[in-house]
């Protein structure tokens, strides 16, 4: 049996014993995904521990920007679950939620103990989406996630945790894309800083072999509202200039920066 080792938040949010609410202030289970194809929907999120990546980029001001999840990142204050009382927990709290989107820090690191997860969760029929940096090829999860939400880290925005060369990282990103199967989604999701961003982007874009049904989007950078006011125009910029589709982050602009919403 294979634990999956979670962040503090672990599954979220759910209502804590000790007030019956959760960290949105309400008496019952969820909230919405923020980011891509499915923003707005009821969903219950599950978040890992542990990345391959300690990503860093630079505002359009100079400032440099950590990874919006630090606390996902190592495995301080993380816990070690079984799958069958993580299922016992979802089919209990999630009423009428049939969206689980399961992110971290990099998840794909713990696919064996995610693949043991998914086959017991099968019964509930939820819909599954799983949000990955991309740099880690676990096939034996195809069967089981409806949506591959990417988002590759643009080269030289990640530190050393990942030591490959960016022509490794896409030709990782590719593997991923020939081996998605025709029911279930691809949507890749680039973090736009500033319009310096451009040239990386289209440079890391340029070999993938992307399909007609898969979907490229640019997300501002940014964990504050201040902050994205100052990083979406040139992200906009970028979507109209190349036809991307622009990501708002929808959990930023109505909760900001909090942990567990
Ligand atoms: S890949 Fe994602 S979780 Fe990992 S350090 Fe970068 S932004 Fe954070």
């Amino acid at each position: 049996m294979s634990l999956l080792r979670l962040s503090p938040e672990g599954l979220f949010p759910i209502p804590c014993t000790s007030n019956g609410q959760t960290t949105l202030e309400l008496p019952l289970a969820g909230t919405i995904q923020g980011e891509g194809l499915l923003a707005g929907v009821p969903s219950l999120f599950l978040r890992l521990s542990g990345c391959n990546m300690s990503c860093r980029w630079t505002a359009p001001s100079g400032e440099r920007i950590a990874c919006d999840t630090p606390h996902a990142l190592g495995v301080q204050n993380s816990s070690l679950v079984t799958s069958a009382s993580l299922v016992e927990k979802i089919a209990s709290h999630r009423g009428q939620i049939r969206h689980l989107v399961v992110t971290g820090g990099e998840p794909l690191l713990q696919a064996e103990a995610l693949v043991e997860f998914l086959a017991q969760l099968r019964p509930l029929r939820m819909h599954v989406t799983i949000e990955s940096n991309g740099s880690c090829f676990a096939p034996e999860l195809l069967p089981y996630i409806d949506l591959w939400s990417f988002s590759p880290k643009l080269y030289p925005h990640f530190l050393p945790a990942y030591e490959r060369s960016e022509a490794d990282y896409v030709a990782v990103i590719n593997q991923w894309l020939g081996a998605v199967p025709p029911s279930a989604q691809v949507q890749l999701k680039f973090v736009i800083g500033q319009r310096t961003d451009e040239a990386p982007l289209l440079r890391f874009l340029a070999p993938l072999r992307l399909r007609p049904t898969d979907v490229v989007m640019l997300m501002p950078l940014g964990a504050t509202q201040e902050a994205l006011a100052r990083t979406t125009p040139p992200t906009l910029e970028l979507c109209l200039r190349h036809g991307f589709r622009f990501a708002p982050r929808l959990q930023i602009m109505l909760w900001g920066n909090r942990v567990g919403v």
